[in-house]
């Protein structure tokens, strides 16, 4: 399965940047999730890869081929890009059932292909199936319904199921009727001498036209090249996929159904199993769940995850949730403001986000953030938090000021690299301007008018996970219940510690009352400290 690599890719509408200079390795078979607020370029993003939107500049390579380079006049049309697209608005042929919904598309195939020998290859199925005769019995035996009769379709779909073969052989399978003869041994072994014979047959005709066939049945000749053809799927080979995916999604059993019959997941699936028919190397998907309901997207999402296991296929997905692009994703490229934010693995941007905008983005309940002022003394960094004298401890040795300094060495780099591009006529300024996140530090009160003030090298923001926060006798921090949300496994609980507020999540369902003083402390070496100049991520530590 192909890599992606994105390089300076851009795509703006006049002096509107949707993305802006985005640098991307989607690594073979990856699950990564493009992730961001509303209107920050995502779906762009997967268009521009898919081939659906035209970049203003840049380069797209998936694979050995480059689709995409604004220099050279290249730009493959997405049929010719070997993807799938999954949307959020799927819709299925509401006239056709299952079946053709799913084969539609793969009987409007034609393309270069092997040429195999078909015959040969269902034969030699068959001939593997029978050399263990006892489990085709047992799958049989378990196909009669209450009255002692063969259930036919249920039977066909557990040997579809269980050896991943069309309808034709499953069906050429079960007329062999095992559980009904007294020497099954006989049978399977003069089953498998016909299949041998066919298997021959075609080996010959192969050989007559110069070629032999390779364990796949394909067609090769004396160089061991594979021959290959312009042609369209055979019915059997639409067949097989037509199952193979239907297998994946759990669908077999509604094949003859119409969509109206289906529940939503249901109809969602078939619409999954149509993407997957044509085994497409990369498959792009668009917030495909957000019309299911909870319950279906959970189930769903942990469907999707055994999809990209078992296809092998490198998966991009958009989604606004930052609990979905956490939980299915290998690496999540975060955006906004059509600007890379992070891209890295979930439980990296988790921990270690780039910046206080990331650090916002995920997690549920949001991360704490708090203004500290203070100054490093030997390996330690004093400050003042909530009004209260406070030590926050490096895991690692840092020099925060030479660390400030390449901050600020890094703005005016890229203010020149901005000024630099300007200059070239070909570029245009950015109309929406990218904004320095502003951190929401939680009050009670947040009516008042916070007034500008200077922020100098020694204006920090910590960053507190709600898991950190911890409820104790021990804790040196005194504050009291605001509110707390028992949910049966956790309890959310804000804290008032003098005007702020902070949030806490303690494990099981403890009751608080309103008002009630707790001590609390920070049981982690994951407190985030941040530059309140740049908002950029410095390093982590403990706050005593
Ligand atoms: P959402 O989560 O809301 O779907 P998104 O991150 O997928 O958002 P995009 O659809 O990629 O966002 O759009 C990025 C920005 O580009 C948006 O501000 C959008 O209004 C703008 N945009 C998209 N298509 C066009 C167009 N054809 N012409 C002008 N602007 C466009």
């Amino acid at each position: 399965m192909p890599k992606i690599i994105l390089e300076d890719v851009t795509k703006r509408w006049g002096n509107f940047y949707a993305v802006e200079h985005l640098n991307l390795v989607i690594e073979d078979n990856a699950f990564i999730t493009l992730l961001g607020p509303s209107g920050c370029g995502k779906t762009t993003t997967l268009r521009m890869i898919a081939g659906l939107e035209t970049p203003t500049s840049g380069k797209i390579t998936i694979g050995d081929t480059v689709v995409f380079d604004s220099t050279m006049g290249i730009n493959i049309p997405p049929n010719k890009r070997k993807v799938g697209f999954l949307f959020q608005n799927y819709a299925l042929w509401p006239n056709m059932t299952v079946y053709q919904n799913i084969a539609f598309g793969l009987s409007n195939i034609k393309e270069l292909m092997p040429v195999i020998s078909f015959e040969a290859l269902c034969a030699n199925q068959i001939k593997n199936i029978v050399a263990d005769w006892q489990k085709v019995i047992d799958i049989t035996l378990e196909s009669f319904d209450k009255n002692g009769v063969i259930n036919k379709d249920k039977l066909y779909l557990r040997l579809i199921d269980t050896y991943i073969i069309s309808m034709q052989t499953a069906k050429r399978i079960a007329s062999y009727s095992f559980e009904k003869t007294p020497t099954p041994e006989v049978l399977a072994k003069t089953v498998a001498d016909e299949m041998q014979a066919i298997i021959e047959k075609e080996r010959a005709v192969a050989s007559k036209k110069g070629y032999t066939l390779n364990e796949k049945f394909e067609y090769v000749d004396k160089d061991g090249k594979v021959l290959e053809k312009v042609r369209k799927l055979s019915k059997e080979e639409i067949d097989l996929a037509v199952r193979r995916v239907s297998r994946i999604v759990k669908i077999g059993m509604f094949m003859k159904r119409y969509p109206a019959e289906l529940s939503g997941g249901q109809q969602q699936r078939v619409a999954i199993a149509r993407t997957l028919a044509p085994e497409p190397s990369v498959l792009f998907m668009d917030e495909p769940l957000s019309n299911l309901d909870a319950k279906l997207r959970l189930e769903m999402r942990s469907e999707l995850q055994r999809l990209h296991l078992d296809t092998g296929s490198t998966f991009v997905y958009v989604t606004h949730d930052q609990m979905e692009a956490m939980t299915l994703a290998t690496s999540i490229c975060l955006i906004d403001n059509g600007v890379l934010q992070q891209y890295d693995a979930p439980l990296t941007v988790y921990n270690r986000p780039n910046n206080t905008f990331v650090a916002d983005f995920v997690g549920n309940p949001s991360i704490n953030f708090a203004e500290a002022y203070g100054e490093q003394q030997g390996d330690k960094i004093n400050v003042k938090i909530w009004g209260e004298d406070m030590v926050f401890t490096p895991n690692s040795p840092i020099d925060i000021a030479k660390w400030q300094q390449d901050d600020h060495d890094y703005d005016r780099e890229l203010e020149e690299q901005r000024a630099n591009m300007l200059l070239d006529k070909h570029n245009v300024e950015k109309s929406n301007k990218d904004v320095k996140f502003k951190c929401h530090i939680a009050k009670v009160d947040e009516s008042e008018i916070e007034e500008d003030k200077q922020i100098t090298d020694n204006d920090f923001i910590i960053g507190i996970r709600p898991e950190a926060v911890k409820i104790t006798p021990n804790g040196k921090i005194t504050g009291e219940v605001y509110s707390a949300m028992p949910t049966g496994m956790e309890t959310t609980v804000r804290i008032k510690i003098g005007e702020f507020l902070i949030t806490g999540v303690i494990f099981g369902g403890i009751t608080y009352a309103l008002g009630e003083k707790v001590n609390i402390e920070f049981d982690s070496d994951g407190i985030m400290l941040f530059s309140q100049n740049s908002g950029r991520f410095i390093t982590t530590g403990t706050l005593k």
